[in-house]
């Protein structure tokens, strides 16, 4: 059984992810990244791909992504 995770990513308002460090408040920790800035979070699935709509807060996103990872455990429970 291939083990899925279930994480938030957070994306620019182009809707590419964001990998860049970024400071608490959410601003890009350094300048010269060309990073634009965390618009919005999804809820990724490494078997399902995305899940549901990107969220305007990570706080939105974060149940759903307990409830997505809950219906996998629901689904590989013997
Ligand atoms: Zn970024
Ligand atoms: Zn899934």
């Amino acid at each position: 059984m291939a083990r899925i995770t279930v994480k938030v990513e957070p994306l620019h308002a182009d809707g590419t992810t964001c990998d860049h460090a970024v400071s608490p408040s959410g601003k890009p920790r350094d300048s010269d990244s060309g990073c634009a800035g965390r618009r919005s979070y999804r809820v990724w699935c490494s078997s399902c791909g995305q899940v549901g709509k990107p969220h305007g807060l990570r706080v939105l996103a974060e149940p759903e992504q307990a409830r997505h990872r809950a219906q996998h455990q629901v689904a590989t429970t013997r």
